[in-house]
């Protein structure tokens, strides 16, 4: 008898999986070589031409060693969360068979026939009473959970999209987006680290020589890595503090640079604190898609919709329907805004960027998922 197939041995993103499915890559995964050698080579020459001489230099020998220790085990800390991050599922919404039963009956009174009436391309949910417009994804069939975006990368539905990060060769989404932020935190450290441990050396060098010039010339390792760990620290430091502004004001890199200037009111916002606790206090949800399961017939019957409970208001006509969700959906809601938009489904910009006949005030979810849509008083 045949093995049966796994989910990631027939999975139709473009990832890829190591170790029979247990380790999900983005497509361009390779780029993780570039950015260990980015991080390994400058601590092995710290670690050789300026810790190991410090044991000698400095007056307690223990204070070298301990030196030489940090730089290992932060070096391997930094790397345990750069694999956390680009190896796991990043919030991956599992593809339809098929489209869900309100597309396909989106008129249910007459036959369903191709191009005769278009597919609702948006529709509308409430989350704690504000209109939040979810739009349909193609290449998934299926309408998008608020803040989920469509990765062209990786061509997969991730929810919380942040954006597609080349160092680390992965989307970045609500499943890694606090390993992210502690891998480029923690190396933002590392450089200050090894920056100011061969600052240290070369002023001891220094003491003994008399001169900079001659320290130097003794050490140039340690002038390398300083100018290294300088123009790094630009990008690393940089990027901590984004993120860190991102998560204080509740937002991801998507959003702040898709409605940069929109002037959108932030009612995902809890207040600084609330926003911090909540990225770093909440429990991380498992993936949705076990991808060393067994592939599964097709389901005969079209799927139900991604949204619960919820009254929908499709954008090109006056139907409302009830449709049922089966994704976690946050209950925190940061923006309002005003939208006149008209770009395609599936872009990767995706939430969004769809094409709408109305114009709608439209409120993106927050980071908590926790609870669900509130239903909508009829009109
Ligand atoms: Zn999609
Ligand atoms: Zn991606």
């Amino acid at each position: 008898m045949a093995k049966p197939k796994r989910v990631y041995q027939s999975w139709k993103g473009n990832n890829k999986f190591l170790l029979g499915g247990r380790l999900i890559f983005g497509p361009d995964a390779k780029s993780l070589i570039i950015t260990v050698t980015l991080i390994l080579v400058p601590v092995v020459l710290f670690c050789v031409f300026v810790a190991r001489n410090l044991v000698h230099e400095l007056q307690q020998e223990s204070a070298g060693y301990a030196i030489l220790v940090i730089a290992i085990v932060f070096t391997i800390y930094v790397f345990i969360l750069l694999l956390s991050t680009s190896a796991k599922d990043p919030g991956i919404v599992p593809r339809n068979f098929h489209p869900p039963e309100e597309v396909l009956g989106f008129d249910s009174s007459a036959s369903v026939e191709a191009g005769s009436r278009p597919l609702p391309r948006t529709k509308e949910v409430l989350v704690n009473g504000l209109p939040v417009r979810v739009k349909y994804c193609e290449t998934c069939m299926l309408y998008r959970p608020p803040r989920c975006s469509h990765c062209s990368v990786c061509d997969n539905c991730v929810e919380r999209f942040d954006h597609h990060c080349p160092w680390v060769g992965q989307c970045i989404g609500k499943r890694n987006y606090r390993c992210f932020f502690f891998f480029v935190s923690s190396t933002a450290l590392l450089c200050v680290f090894v920056f100011s441990i061969s600052a240290l050396y070369l002023k001891l060098l220094m003491d003994d020589s008399g001169t900079i010039w001659k320290a130097i010339k003794e050490s140039p390792a340690s002038v390398a890595l300083m100018a290294y760990c300088f123009i790094a620290l630009w990008f690393v430091g940089g990027l901590t503090g984004f993120h860190l502004y991102l998560i204080g004001t509740n937002q991801t890199t998507y959003e702040n640079f898709r409605y940069k200037g929109d002037n959108r009111v932030s009612v995902y916002n809890r207040g600084c604190i609330a926003n911090f606790l909540q990225l770093f206090c909440s429990r991380i949800e498992p993936s949705k898609i076990n991808f060393r399961g067994c592939v599964q017939e097709e389901a005969s019957k079209p799927p139900k919709s991604n949204i619960r409970e919820t009254d929908i208001n499709i954008s090109d006509g006056d139907t409302r329907i009830k449709v049922e969700d089966d994704l976690d959906i946050g209950d925190d809601i940061m923006k309002i805004s005003q939208r006149r938009n008209s770009d395609e489904v599936g872009d990767v910009r995706g939430r969004g960027s769809d094409r709408s006949p109305i114009g709608r005030s439209e409120v993106d979810f927050g980071f908590g998922l926790e609870s669900q849509f509130s239903s909508r008083p009829s009109y």
